[in-house]
């Protein structure tokens, strides 16, 4: 299939349009519609479950537009870019990396002066008209606005959802009762001005995110969870580039994931996309070459699975070390520190100063007193050549060892404060449900389309059809579509076409049941207890069953068990 195939049946039936159609539309921009809006939530959903019921997460719901001092601190002002290179004829902008993609292994490695020599040395030319490129820059991809009227305070829309986790970690810390491990969600959109986006839903410039930040102690990185899933198999890619098939443990143990933590979320990704239904034959994980990795991070690895535009990021599972606190830490002066308790006090020897008084007196007189203070307010590391330096009435003044000693305590203390390590899976939210629909699209025959989308996230659960829209059928059909709906079922009354179109128009958006309303549902006044058909979109296989029992049988089958076992 090409992605042209499966837009143009997510704009037909409403999953997405692209925005500001009716003015022309504006690149990198996309709308969703009714059942998309759905798809989304049902992906929300899932991922919410597994953080926050699976681990025992918090969510957040922070702002958007963010004042300019924390993207100073995040690096995102001095790093978040890309290059750029102008037509000198037609004026379109591009992506240099993009340009000379085939003349590099890794070209968005590369810094400005490195693709401006390659696009000469190749003759590089504009796509568009074949003119000759300008001179290559870097171009920040954060949106600026201003905070308020005047141009006094600069924001910008955030480009990731962290920073609002970030910068509230002291409130979320207090909140976990100065315990680590602390676990954040937040979903939310991200906005990324890209310079020229041109993959459908894969690029875009304000998008979806589901980010997760896991704070931990920098010198415990394991998981209370990873013994139960350290045998499982992972696909990996390790940064020299050679496919391997390993178990998380094996993956640990020989150093190709950094740590336990790392990789057990590395499994969660895999285990959580598989059930949203991105076929594992198609998905790996590939870890970032050093040049690669973002300016915060000290490990990365991303899910990448394979859609009709190759080979694509969808979520990345990096380890950002102590990067974003120490940072916030530094230009907020807040503290950002976890306070590790230990298991029993420590003993430290500390080296005190102290004033020898018989020796002060008779040499200070009445200063005595005040150089005594300023002496023993000095630490044992001030002391040089057996002297300490102090200032006494604005002038400098030599104290020699004469009249001072050091003298050793041992004090208990009962722990250390420290920076948490960030561990950080971050899931394009657009990018995964663009991939979920792909990889449920089949085709019956030439033209007859099924979306194979997993029950759990099909927008629509139920199509209710009366055979015909006559004889009290209907009125039934519509009393059934209620009994539905009422229990929380999403359901689709359709009354028009045949039996057969109405199937089909269900199959195409993935609706996994459809359910007949024929004559034999009307005869229980004869004696016969109501029923209705149910069909399965996979297997097309039907089934009778009592109207009582509909509502818990479509439950059990959105809890997993198979249509074929009902
Ligand atoms: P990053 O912070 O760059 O690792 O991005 C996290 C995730 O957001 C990626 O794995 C993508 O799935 C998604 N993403 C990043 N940039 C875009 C974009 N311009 N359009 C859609 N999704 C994006």
């Amino acid at each position: 299939m090409n992605a042209g195939e499966l837009l143009s049946l997510c704009k037909r039936r409403g999953f997405i349009w692209p925005s500001f159609e009716i003015y022309g539309g504006v690149a990198g921009m996309y709308d969703y519609g009714p059942l998309g809006s759905v798809l989304k939530e049902n992906i929300i959903r899932l991922w919410r479950q597994a953080y926050r019921y699976g681990e025992g997460f918090t969510e957040i719901d922070s702002v958007t537009i963010n004042p300019e001092a924390v993207f100073k601190a995040s690096g995102h002002l001095d790093e978040f870019s890309d290059c750029i290179v102008y037509c000198n004829e037609c004026g379109e902008p591009f992506r240099a990396d993009h340009l000379v993609a085939r003349l590099h292994p890794n070209p968005d490695t590369l810094d400005a002066k490195s693709l401006k020599e390659l696009i000469r040395e190749h003759d590089v030319t504009c796509p568009e008209c074949g003119g000759t490129l300008g001179d290559v820059e870097e171009f920040n991809l954060m949106f600026r606005t201003f905070i308020g009227p005047g141009s006094s305070r600069i924001g910008y829309l955030r480009p990731e959802t962290a920073q609002g986790i970030f910068v509230n970690f002291p409130n979320l810390y207090r909140y976990n009762r100065e315990k680590l491990p602390l676990g954040v969600i937040q979903q939310g959109r991200g906005y990324r001005n890209e310079i020229s986006p041109r993959q459908g839903m894969i690029r875009l410039r304000e998008f979806n995110m589901m980010e997760v930040e896991l704070f931990v102690d920098p010198e415990n990185k394991t998981w209370p969870r990873y013994p139960f899933v350290k045998e499982e198999m992972l696909r990996l890619i390790p940064n020299d580039g050679v496919e391997r098939v390993m178990s998380l443990d094996g993956a640990v143990r020989e150093g190709v994931i950094a740590n336990e933590v790392l990789a057990y979320f590395i499994w969660l990704t895999k285990d959580l996309l598989v059930k949203m239904g991105v076929d594992p034959a198609r998905l790996h994980f590939r870890q970032h070459l050093s040049e690669e990795m973002a300016h915060y991070a000290t490990d990365c690895w991303d899910a990448e699975v394979l859609i009709s535009y190759g080979w694509t990021e969808i979520v990345g599972i990096a380890d950002r070390g102590s990067w974003d606190l120490t940072q916030h830490a530094k230009w907020s002066h807040e503290d950002m520190t976890h306070f590790k308790r230990y298991d029993e006090p420590h003993e430290v020897e500390q080296k005190v100063i102290k004033a020898k008084h018989s020796k002060l007196g008779p040499r200070f007189k009445e200063d005595a007193k005040e150089i005594t203070n300023l002496i023993e307010s000095c630490q044992a590391e001030d002391i040089k050549d057996g002297a300490l330096q102090i200032e006494h009435n604005g002038k400098p003044l030599t104290i020699s060892d004469e009249f001072f000693e050091v003298e050793t305590l041992i004090r208990k203390v009962s722990g250390e404060k420290v920076i948490p390590h960030v561990i950080e899976p971050s899931y394009g939210l657009d990018r995964i449900f663009y991939t979920i629909l792909e990889h449920a699209y089949h085709k019956r025959d030439d033209d007859y389309t099924v979306l194979k989308l997993k029950p759990i996230l099909a927008p629509i659960k139920v199509g209710v059809f009366p055979l015909m829209a006559r004889d009290g059928l209907d009125e039934k059909a519509q009393e059934i579509f209620r009994l539905l709906m009422d229990a929380g079922i999403e359901a689709y009354y359709d009354d028009s076409g045949s039996i057969g179109k109405r199937y089909a128009r269900m199959d195409e958006i993935g609706t996994p049941w459809c359910v007949t309303i024929d004559y034999e549902t009307l005869e229980e006044g004869r004696g016969k207890k109501d029923t209705v058909t149910i069909r399965d979109r996979d297997s097309t296989k039907q089934i009778r069953v009592p109207i009582d029992k509909l509502v818990k049988t479509i439950h059990t089958m959105l809890n997993g068990v198979n249509f074929e076992s009902i």
